[in-house]
């Protein structure tokens, strides 16, 4: 206890989100005799993505802040939907992300049989009743905000008969949809949720852990609460949408807790990002319709594709840190989260050479066969991260994009006459371009400065431009993956005239084969490696990346290029 004053004190000078600040003043007040226990709730029916990433560290890390502990419950309460391939994502993403829920891993199946012996006792209150009707017959006469609902023609029917269906229920004698159990409290309640809301449910799909046990499935009204209780829950922490259903959770929840000990539901607004869809329903769509790769595809919004993809847990966090969290709901920009991986990876990314469209050049003046090495600093940013070597002969490759026959006024790259400096090595003047039978460019044939090398008298020569490159002779061919946003209009989710899936971004993946590294690239392109492609951006390689076929996503360019295109729009 004493401990826990203490981290309560020493937390209490920075500053604190509005839930945090709930929380502290529920442990200062000695709720619960003073215990935080908090839990992450995922239903296993798809990956994880970049809003539960913020859900999870809200509840792995305010557990952290405060010394308490996190739970993690899959809330498994409908079969026809999850299955364990989901559990063990999830299980990884929450670990990638640098939470751990040490044994605590718990399942609301593991409550079914106290959830039924609830349901039982609520029955033989009086306070449940088996309904006959279709659930549209239920819909309809629910009412509206504004106008009461209608009572159930089998709203007054005995406890006896209720105890009777509900058993055979759960025995399977009935079809899906053909009866469900409903409370029994106010069909004219100003708030719909407490509208004689359904408890349970016959769903005839075996469960993945429970099999064949089960018959009737609780709703999340009816097992959220009470999972939490079961499990010394004290703080329920949530997204907005749940607060016209907090009245529920307490009523519910009610019925078992007592002064001692009760959890608490505090919502906060959930994270919705530009130019994606979080609505597991859609992204399930994509995957099985093969508009993307699969759910870890680098341009799906989830943990595991932005994983793939190059991004990194400390930028996904920093960019959840910097949101923050709020009680209005909010459209977040993506490029805030690029900024994030950016930030992170200039930190942390190895620095090669690496050319994706390349054009050759034809260094005529330097010796045939010779071959030098240049040192290049493996990252400006990290002294510590050391140099390597890099080969230079006379025949390179540079960008296509670095040269212009016929360049405007501002083109400082290399053009007919024009001099550049190849980093790290000389400055070349461009003699002359080589042109097919087409009239395409297919080389240029260049002359070096041999005074201009570091560390001669001519280094220090200025020339505008600086180019990357690649020793011909050296260089080992890549695949690069091109992926940007995976939609291309901002709010996918608000337009309501066309389908979500007309608005996938055409260009979001482009690839190109061909592409030529420099060795060192090639060495060092192991899963999980962070390169910075020279004055390209950032990439890492594909699981599918292989010795003999390199494979690279690009996590990121260097700049963010959306926002120069809607500046000048
Ligand atoms: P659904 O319930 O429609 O299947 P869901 O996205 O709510 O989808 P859950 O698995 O129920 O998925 O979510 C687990 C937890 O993550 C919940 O506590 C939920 O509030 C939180 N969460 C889900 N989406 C977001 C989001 N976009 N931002 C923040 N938290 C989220
Ligand atoms: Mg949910």
């Amino acid at each position: 206890m004493a401990e826990d004053k203490e981290v309560i004190e020493s937390t209490e000078a920075k500053g604190l989100n509005f839930v945090e600040e709930e929380v502290l003043a529920d442990l200062k007040a000695g709720k619960n005799g003073g215990r935080l226990s908090t839990r992450f709730p995922p239903e296993p029916n798809g990956y994880l993505h970049i809003g539960h990433a913020k859900a999870i560290c809200m509840d792995f890390g305010i557990a952290e802040k405060f010394g308490g502990t996190c739970n993690l419950r899959f809330d498994d309460t409908n079969p026809v939907k999850e299955d364990v391939e989901y559990v063990d994502s999830i299980r990884e993403d929450i670990h990638w992300l640098g939470f751990d829920w040490g044994d605590r891993e718990y399942y609301a199946s593991d409550y079914f049989p106290q959830l039924f012996d609830l349901a039982i006792r609520l029955i033989k209150e009086g306070k449940a009743y088996v309904d006959d009707q279709t659930s549209e017959e239920i819909a309809a006469q629910k009412g509206s905000p504004t106008t009461p609902g209608i009572n159930s023609p089998y709203r007054d029917r005995s406890v006896e008969e209720n105890l009777d269906l509900f058993m055979r229920m759960n025995a399977g004698e009935f079809d899906e949809g053909a009866r469900v159990l409903r409370a029994k409290i106010d069909m004219s309640s100003p708030n719909m949720h407490f509208r004689d809301p359904i408890m349970y449910r016959i769903i005839k799909t075996p469960h993945h852990r429970t099999g064949t046990t089960w018959k009737v499935y609780p709703m999340y009204d009816f097992a959220h609460g009470q999972s939490d209780y079961f499990e010394g829950v004290t703080h329920s922490i949530c997204t907005l949408e749940f607060v016209v259903h907090r009245p529920l959770y307490e009523h519910f929840v009610k019925e078992l807790a007592d002064d001692s000990y009760c959890p608490r539901q505090i919502e906060f607004n959930r994270l919705n990002l530009t130019y994606t869809v979080m609505s597991k329903r859609k992204l399930l769509q994509l995957v099985k319709e093969g508009l993307v790769a699969g759910w870890d595809d680098p341009r799906m919004p989830t943990i595991s594709g932005m994983r793939r993809r190059g991004y990194t847990p400390q930028a996904i966090r920093k960019f959840i840190d910097t949101i923050g969290y709020t009680k209005y709901e909010a459209l977040n920009s993506v490029s805030l989260l690029e900024h994030a991986v950016r930030e992170d990876l200039n930190r942390n990314a190895t620095r090669v050479m690496a050319v994706i469209n390349p054009l050759k050049v034809v260094i005529t003046n330097y010796p045939e066969g010779k071959v030098e090495t240049v040192t290049m600093e493996n990252n400006p940013e990290e002294p510590e991260s050391g140099t390597h070597e890099m080969p230079f002969s006379r025949e390179i490759y540079i960008e296509q994009d670095d040269f212009m026959e016929n360049p405007p006024k501002k083109f400082f790259r290399l053009a007919p006459g024009a001099e550049v400096r190849l980093k790290g090595a000389y400055i070349i003047k461009c003699e002359d371009v080589i042109k097919d039978e087409a009239g395409n460019i297919i080389e240029l044939h260049c002359t070096y400065d041999p005074d201009t090398l570091s560390g001669m008298p001519g280094a220090a020569r200025k020339v505008k431009g600086t180019l990357h490159w690649v020793s011909a002779a050296h260089a080992v061919d890549a695949e690069v993956r091109l992926y940007d946003r995976l939609f291309d209009v901002e709010n996918p989710a608000a337009e309501t005239e066309r389908d979500f899936r007309e608005m996938l971004n055409p260009e979001s993946l482009k690839v190109v084969e061909g592409a030529k590294l420099e060795p060192f690239a090639a060495q060092m392109a192991v899963q999980g490696q962070k390169f910075q492609f020279q004055r390209i951006g950032y990439f890492t390689p594909d699981y599918d990346s292989s010795a003999e076929h390199l494979i690279f996503n690009r996590t990121i360019a260097l700049k963010d290029t959306w926002e120069k295109v809607q500046k000048n729009a």
